[in-house]
């Protein structure tokens, strides 16, 4: 049912796809459940404010980006 799949440690998104073994490149779970779909909605959609989506800690979102989450910050 869901549409996308959120790692649960970098926050890239992936889709989902044939296989199964859905782990990110970062090595992290992927989760589709609704609210991690509905946090790639929003993530995609351009919020970027962690207070809207389901995070319990404050990260900084300013160079998230869909295919590598927030390890964009951190390689730069
Ligand atoms: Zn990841
Ligand atoms: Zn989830």
């Amino acid at each position: 049912m869901s549409k996308h799949l959120l790692c649960q440690d970098c926050l890239a998104i992936s889709e989902p796809s044939s296989n199964e073994n859905a782990t990110c490149s970062c090595g992290g779970d992927l989760c589709g459940c609704l609210t991690c779909a509905n946090d790639a909605e929003k993530l995609l959609s351009g919020e970027r404010d962690y207070r809207r989506l389901h995070l319990e800690a404050p990260i900084d979102l300013s160079h998230w980006s869909a295919s590598s989450g927030i390890r964009a910050l951190q390689a730069a």
